[in-house]
């Protein structure tokens, strides 16, 4: 059984070819699809066509198992995919439009020290479609608040490890026949494998590119993050540079404010050094502490002090307001806690 939202309109239309239907129905079918339908409701289909489709196919490939939500409206979704494997996503409301932030794997490989959801390294990629259903789900729940406009690839897992399907997704959710969600209003984050970074124009995917750089020189980004000891910054820049020749589109560089560590006049001239000649935007992001390491955020005052800092040596930087860290902010954290609880509960019965 595979979703039936992994299908693109060429795939529908051989699928509808395949069980002698004619060519339009994988129009109608993309229609129930970005509206997230259940098959009861693809009431323009033969009912033939129909309990075809289900033999091989589902409408629902996620199971909301739990969700938490905050007292500034985000909400955070526990799903379990077909399989039972457990992701997050995360809904937040905005004045100028709603957000998704969806998980592209099921834990990840990449090992950040900082980071909840590497904690029990890399389960499985998500298809495209169980990216996609993470968007579809919310987008049907919020349709009379406005649905979903923006997407973030900034929940669990590393999108450019999942290549193939971070670049099927992306087109499905921007397409006109889907939810037609501009590249400008996607957002992919990426721990930095520039080879990808580089590829991404040329599959024709222009969205806005987030480089957790989180440290500006090689020796200290290598005690936070595995991936420094394969890729430098300055390989990491380079790929930067030729992403934003290609598409044109200003890049973000996400850079979490861990107290005493990167936070000092020193770092300030290393971000300054590295990110010269790039157009570019430092999203100064608090750490959000997790269960699983020591390190802490430097006090507010000290965060706008460090932002202040970077803007007066000339790189455009701010600090970005969390959102959700009341219902366990950081990403990993609520299916972690979901899992242990469980374990407990297990051990006492
Ligand atoms: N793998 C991708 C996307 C997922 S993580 C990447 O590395 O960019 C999304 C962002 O959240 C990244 O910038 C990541 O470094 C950051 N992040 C991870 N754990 C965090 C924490 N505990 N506090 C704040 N940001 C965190």
């Amino acid at each position: 059984m595979r979703p039936l939202c992994d299908l693109n309109i060429e795939e529908l239309v051989a699928t509808s070819e395949k069980y002698g239907q004619p060519k339009y129905r994988a129009k109608q079918i993309m229609r129930h699809i970005a509206a997230y339908d259940s098959f009861d409701e693809y009431t323009d289909l033969p009912k033939s066509f129909i309990a075809q489709l289900k033999e091989e196919y589902s409408d629902r490939p996620l199971t909301e198992v739990t969700r938490v939500t905050s007292s500034d409206g985000a909400v955070r979704y526990l799903f379990k995919t077909l399989n039972e494997d457990l992701i997050e996503s995360v809904y937040l409301p905005h004045d100028y439009g709603n957000s998704v932030c969806v998980s592209a794997q099921v834990g990840c490989g990449m090992g950040c020290v900082f980071c909840a959801s590497g904690k029990h390294g890399l389960v499985r990629n998500l298809s495209a479609g169980e990216i996609l259903s993470q968007v579809l789900h919310i987008a049907r729940e919020k349709r009379d608040n406005g649905g979903v406009n923006k997407i973030v690839m900034m929940g669990s897992g590393e999108p450019l490890a999942n290549y193939d399907n971070t670049v099927k997704f992306i087109k499905l959710v921007n397409s006109a026949d889907g939810l037609n969600i501009g590249m400008r209003s996607i957002s992919v984050s990426t721990c930095g494998l520039p080879d990808k970074i580089v590829q991404l124009p040329d599959d024709g995917i222009s969205c806005t590119l987030s480089l957790s750089l989180h440290a500006a020189t090689d020796a200290k980004r290598k005690t936070i993050m595995k991936v420094a000891e394969k890729y430098s910054v300055d390989e990491l820049v380079d790929a930067l540079k030729t992403y934003f020749d290609k598409t044109g589109r200003r890049v973000i560089l996400e850079y979490i404010l861990i107290d005493g560590f990167n936070d000092t006049k020193a770092d300030v001239a290393d971000i300054k050094n590295l990110l010269k000649g790039l157009c570019c935007h430092v999203n100064l992001i608090p750490l959000n502490p997790t269960d699983n390491c020591s390190y802490m955020p430097p006090t507010k005052k000290r965060a706008y002090a460090f932002c202040d800092m970077l803007n007066s040596a000339g790189v455009s930087a701010s600090v970005r307001r969390s959102m959700g860290s009341d219902v366990a902010g950081a990403c990993g954290q609520l299916k972690n806690r979901t899992v242990e609880e469980k374990a407990k509960r297990n051990k006492k019965s």
